[in-house]
């Protein structure tokens, strides 16, 4: 949440600020500033997206070599343009940007008005910029020092950049929980939340810690410790495709996403799935399978997606290695006292690798003394840092702010875990295995298929776009897919939606069905196939609308459902890598047709670095 960008060296600093900003823009988009300072400061900043700000900024004072940029998640105070950042202090000596919650606030706030402080805005952030120029002037130090003391006085997370204005020339960045990256470049610096500014403008980073203060000068990076002034610099070589940030011809980033996943889950199992061999390789694993296998149990920590992609997990790895699995949303795991020891194996999922709720329970289970694996998609990030071992998910860049090609990335991973695992367990044969590796190799094949029929989705989405309501079942690992394809309508078209054990229907929600109520029914051909066919039955008869997804070939459905999509038919443990594209594909053109903003849906934002 939040994302912000700095940059100090000779090019003009406002359009590299604006392009990294746009790249950074999926982190939140209440509001957008930024600082351009070489001298004179000038301070931009509005609510909206960044392309209100550049109009308003056009035709201004944008010259400088240096500044700093922030596209805002508000969590306290409204999305204005008085609460956007930059934030200035009340004396007009520091600028900054921060991306994070200042947990004591309103202690400090309180503290700083009784010494004179007058606030402009809402937010937590200028009680920060306000006690770091208050330090500063007091103790009547540097700027570094000031910001460093200020820090140790504040409770919560940040990510921040901070320009002083006595101090010209230099940036100075910091961050708790929340992520900061730097870019090295020749006489060049950049600063922020995550690679993607960066991309095709320099070839080395330093991945910040926790605690870490960088002060960053056009020709000289020093990165310390808020503890120690022991210097600690680790080069990290960048590779980033900038054609990855294009939408590449399609409407939106999020269907640039899901018609790239036949080619990012080929990208997920590349060098891993040997189909030629009959082998799973799983380095990041390597050195930790003897202690994976042994596992008395395994927790599967996630939010959001992620979660669903766990649940999907857990019976994955129940059904194939026979370790009991539980799946814990990571917010409700850290606070609720868990018994977690070294007996268990946690596996922390995260897209981002940044979510806040996650990286705290993965603290929580490392300090109990859990193995603790990270399943994520962002090198270099805070859980491939903070775990014991993992596994990247290689999907590439996700831009669009509804997760989809990083969840069947997930999927995959989990997958190929879950075979490996029980295939050294014994609980697969030989021939098993292999079966389960050729047709896995075969997967992206059959996601051609179904995007194929995008004209289907379309057609469909029209037909359905108006109700105000939806219900998604599924039974077994269709179960978490009913949930991700409830999850996807709702967060991108506003549409209430939700999702249940097809079973548990009549505990509740059947109470809900009469013709205005689409019901989308996931009936493909398991062992509990008969069952879902009952189900149906039963709802069809409350007269509700059923959307049925099958397997080719089924010749029982398409006489009791209204409308009815058809998938490759194939094992079980693939069921969700396939069904979960007919749910995006109608969330997403469902989506376009009410006009609502697909790839930055409302109060959302992509990475969750907030608790
Ligand atoms: N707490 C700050 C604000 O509300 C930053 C928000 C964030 O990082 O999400 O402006």
């Amino acid at each position: 949440m939040c994302g912000i960008v700095g940059y100090i060296g000779s090019r003009p600093v406002y359009p590299l600020l604006v392009e990294g900003l746009k790249r950074l823009e999926y982190r939140g988009y209440d509001s957008a500033g930024v600082a351009i300072c070489d001298t004179t400061a000038r301070i931009y900043k509005c609510s909206g997206k960044i392309r209100d700000l550049e109009a308003s900024v056009s035709g201004k004072d944008t010259q400088g070599t240096a500044g700093i940029g922030h596209t805002r998640w508000a969590t306290h105070g409204k999305p204005n343009d008085v609460n956007a950042h930059p934030h200035v202090s009340g004396n007009g000596h520091f600028i900054l940007v921060h991306n994070g919650i200042i947990e004591n606030y309103s202690v400090l706030k309180a503290k700083l008005q009784d010494r004179g402080y007058t606030f402009k805005s809402e937010t937590d952030t200028e009680v920060l910029v306000n006690l770091i120029e208050y330090i500063y002037l007091k103790g009547k130090t540097e700027a570094e020092v000031a910001v460093r003391l200020a820090l140790t006085k504040v409770a919560g997370t940040y990510g921040i950049v901070v320009i002083c204005n006595d101090e010209p020339g230099q940036l100075i960045a910091a961050r708790r929980s929340s992520p900061l990256v730097i870019g090295i470049g020749a006489g060049e610096y950049f600063i922020a939340s995550d690679t993607s500014p960066l991309a095709g403008q320099v070839q080395s980073v330093i991945y910040m810690n926790d605690d870490d203060v960088a002060i960053i000068k056009r020709n000289e990076l020093v990165l310390k410790t808020l503890a120690t002034d022991e210097p600690r610099i680790k080069l990290h070589n960048l590779n980033i495709d900038t054609g990855e940030f294009d939408k590449g011809g399609y409407d939106h980033y999020m269907l640039k996403e899901i018609f790239e996943q036949p080619v990012s889950i080929t990208n997920t199992f590349r060098g891993r799935l040997l189909p030629d061999k009959n082998e799973i390789r799983l380095g990041g694993l390597f050195h930790v399978m003897p202690r994976l296998q042994e596992a008395g149990r395994i927790i599967i920590v996630a939010c959001g997606t992620s979660w669903h992609a766990g649940l999907i997990g857990e019976y994955l790895i129940e059904d194939l290695a026979r370790i009991p699995v539980e799946v814990e949303y990571a917010s409700e795991f850290r606070y609720r006292n868990p018994v977690v020891g070294p007996g268990d194996v946690v596996i922390a999922i995260s897209q981002s690798g940044e979510t806040a709720d996650t990286l705290a329970a993965v603290r929580l289970a490392r300090e109990a003394g859990a193995l603790v694996l990270g399943i994520c998609n962002v090198t270099g990030s805070s859980l491939s840092r903070e775990t014991d071992a993992g596994v990247y998910t290689h999907a590439g860049f996700e831009i669009g702010v509804a997760s989809t090609k990083a969840f069947t990335a997930q999927v995959t991973v989990l997958i190929m875990t879950a075979l490996l695992l029980g295939y050294k367990k014994g609980s697969l044969t030989k021939e098993q295995y292999a079966s389960f590796i050729g047709e896995l190799d075969s997967i992206p094949a059959s996601i051609e298929k179904i995007l194929a029929d995008n004209e289907f989705y379309l057609n469909l989405a029209k037909e359905f776009k108006d109700f105000p309501s939806f219900i998604f079942l599924g039974r077994g690992y269709c179960f978490p897919v009913a949930l991700e394809g409830a999850l996807k309508l709702k967060e991108i078209s506003y549409i209430h939606a939700e999702g249940y054990p097809a079973a548990e229907m009549k505990h509740g929600p059947i109470a809900l069905m009469d013709e205005n109520m689409p019901v989308v029914v996931l009936a493909l051909k398991d062992k509990s196939y008969d069952k879902i066919i009952s189900n149906l039955q039963e709802i069809k008869a409350r007269k509700a609308r059923i959307i049925a997804i099958v397997n080719e070939g089924d010749t029982l459905v398409p006489d009791i459902a209204d409308r009815v999509i058809s998938i490759p038919a194939g094992s079980v443990i693939f069921s969700a890598l396939l069904a979960v594209i007919p749910m995006q594909l109608i969330a997403y053109h469902i989506s376009v047709m009410r006009g609502c903003d697909v790839d930055q849906p409302r109060n959302l934002a992509k990475s969750v670095t907030v608790e």
